[in-house]
């Protein structure tokens, strides 16, 4: 299975190693990339560990776990994300990162509920908690159904491939 967040290689080689524990992200997208393919595979635990402590309180696994059942997600854009080493990481340990604009990433995701298509649009932050990425919040800027289109029609998820060979497959 190619991974869901759209890097192009195995799930077991992307994002799996993190939702299994055998990596750490290393930079805000790796840790998004991770929580969008684990609501693709419905990992709830992954994407509940992985808020930031402040954020987790406001969380709750059965409801994680019901957005994800009830959400098939179909495609994931990253817009810009602010790029960041392993280094950069351990020397955050003491220094004011959490005040960082710049831990961002933006990104677009398709996804489809019940039998319609949306697209949402978010700006996602994220603090270094524990010398660990998390996701604090994200600020959606879109959230709207998108038009069903026909079977041969162009995805409109920018692949230039036909619906029924894409996200309508
Ligand atoms: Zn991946
Ligand atoms: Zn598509």
């Amino acid at each position: 299975m190619q991974c869901p967040c759209g890097s192009n290689i195995s799930f077991k080689k992307c994002c799996f190693l993190f939702i299994n524990q055998e990596a750490q992200a290393l930079s805000p997208e790796q840790l998004m990339r991770s929580r969008y393919s684990a609501y693709a595979t419905k990992s709830a635990d992954y994407i509940y560990n992985t808020y930031a402590e402040s954020s987790r309180a406001y969380q709750s696994l059965t409801d994680i776990f019901a957005w994800a059942k009830d959400t098939k997600w179909l495609k994931l854009t990253i817009n810009s994300a602010s790029e960041y080493t392993e280094i950069k990481i351990k020397r955050s340990a003491n220094a004011d990162i959490n005040e960082d604009k710049s831990n961002t990433v933006c990104f677009s995701a398709y996804y489809q509920h019940q039998d319609a298509y949306f697209i949402m649009k978010e700006t996602s932050r994220f603090i270094v908690e524990d010398n660990q990425w998390r996701y604090l919040d994200g600020e959606v800027s879109i959230n709207e159904e998108l038009p069903t289109p026909k079977r041969n029609e162009l995805c409109f998820c920018h692949s230039n491939k036909k619906f029924k060979q894409c996200c309508g497959s």
